[in-house]
């Protein structure tokens, strides 16, 4: 037990070891055993089932959008679960329907909405919409990105162009043809009158929150306007504030914006929510009868999507967002230290949604040493480190951080990795 970032001590005969024990011994292997068992959380921390604190700098891989146990969202999902859980599609509810609104209101388009439970899901929406407008044009293949990540399900993983994942569980039904993320004049000559979409992520969130040169999403988008493609944005990780804005593609694209977009992630602040938004004429491309979810929109999850949206813009976390993000990303790159890329390209993205840069492939004894030193972060490459905090992560929070980092780096450049 320790106070606030003090150095955890680890226990012999610990409940974290206890759990994790019973965990390896009862769940498939795909996870491997976690390092640790998180018992509760409140604002920006979170406790684990041994007593000891950290600063949750990953929130749940982008998820926990206001933190743990926002009174927002407590009370929100606390007054629906009481009042109604679930309805199926077989009724509507108004959480949906408000949600639904909220979500155009805030994207200022024509636009139609369908609400699943996931990410994964959002995208295999957004896919079925894509084949079918694939069919009645002539259509057959699609386009995506070397390294992007769009899920693990069977449609998902075909988009998804990390061999690792992706080539133990082909050959796929679809054609998928994978450009180098970032080149424009390779999608150019990837999309044809004969693709039916491109799907991109506005940066590359699993492969090392890697953002794409300057104009890049911009000339997809003109490319699928000369070509007929449909601009598919897989903005699962990055939308609902966590780039500073609420949808990143508006960093990229101005007043224009995909024809589809996929949300979850950050979207239900840990309650699980995803969302397909087509524009336009493709919010018609479903007929009744060509897509559902029994849970998918539940009024659980919607209201609490609605309480994130609402506090998100009650509480100025745009703006805060964008700020305390600066200044992490500032503190960061001022750093100096062998084991981080020197100054600016120590630190990648933008708003809180960021990656450490390393000079050795040592993110996973930098994940160590942060979590023994009260701070929780994500080796997500094996030379990048995932920063992805609550939206609601003060300037003093991140301090805390960059002050602790230097003997992070320290620790971990002596570890065995
Ligand atoms: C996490 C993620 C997904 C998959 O979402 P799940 O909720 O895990 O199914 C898809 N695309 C991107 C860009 C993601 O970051």
């Amino acid at each position: 037990m320790t106070g606030t970032n003090g150095t955890n001590t680890t226990n012999t005969t610990s409940a974290n070891d206890d759990l994790r024990a019973r965990f390896g011994a009862a769940f498939m292997p795909n996870y491997g055993v976690p390092p640790l068992a998180l018992a509760r959380g409140e604002g920006s921390r979170v406790w684990d089932v041994d007593g000891n604190v950290y600063l949750d700098l990953i929130s749940g891989i982008a998820v926990s959008s206001l933190g743990h146990g926002h009174p927002a969202l407590v009370e929100a999902v606390s007054a629906q679960v009481a009042r109604l859980a679930h309805t199926s599609n077989l009724f509507l509810h108004e959480p949906e329907v408000l949600l639904a609104e909220k979500l155009l209101e805030l994207l200022g388009a024509d636009a139609r909405v369908f609400l699943a439970n996931s990410g994964t899901e959002a995208n295999e929406a957004a896919l079925k919409i894509a084949i079918k407008y694939g069919k009645t044009h002539g259509r057959s293949y699609f386009v995506a990105a070397e390294n992007g990540f769009h899920g693990r399900s069977m449609g998902a993983l075909a988009l998804t162009g990390k061999a690792a994942i992706r080539d133990p569980f082909g050959p796929y039904a679809l054609d998928v043809r994978f450009v180098p993320y970032g080149d424009a004049a390779a999608l150019e000559a990837a999309v044809t009158d004969e693709c039916a979409a491109v799907f991109l992520e506005p940066a590359q969130g699993e492969a090392g929150v890697v953002p794409p040169p300057e104009g890049y999403f911009a000339a997809a988008r003109r490319i699928c306007d000369a070509t007929g493609a449909l601009f598919v944005a897989d903005e699962i990780q990055s939308a609902v504030g966590r780039t500073g804005a609420w949808f990143a593609f508006r960093h990229e694209l101005g007043e224009a914006a995909p024809d589809v977009l996929t949300l979850a992630k950050g979207l239900g602040g840990g309650l699980p929510i995803g969302a397909c938004v087509a524009f336009g004429p493709h919010g018609d491309v479903f007929a009744k009868g060509d897509h559902g979810s029994t849970f998918g929109g539940n009024p659980v999850s919607a209201a609490a999507a609605l309480a994130v949206i609402g506090t998100i813009e009650k509480e100025g976390l745009l703006d805060q967002v964008t700020a305390v993000g600066e200044r992490l990303a500032a503190g960061i790159a001022a750093v100096g230290h062998p084991l981080l890329a020197a100054g600016d390209a120590g630190v990648r993205g933008r708003g809180l949604w960021r990656a450490l840069v390393l000079t050795a492939d040592r993110s996973a004894a930098v994940e160590a040493a942060a979590r023994s030193a009260g701070f929780l972060v994500n080796a997500l490459q094996p030379a990048a480190v995932r920063l992805a905090p609550p939206l609601i992560l003060t300037p003093d929070q991140a301090g805390s951080f960059v002050d602790a980092l230097p003997a992070i780096l320290d620790a971990a450049a002596e570890k065995e990795n």
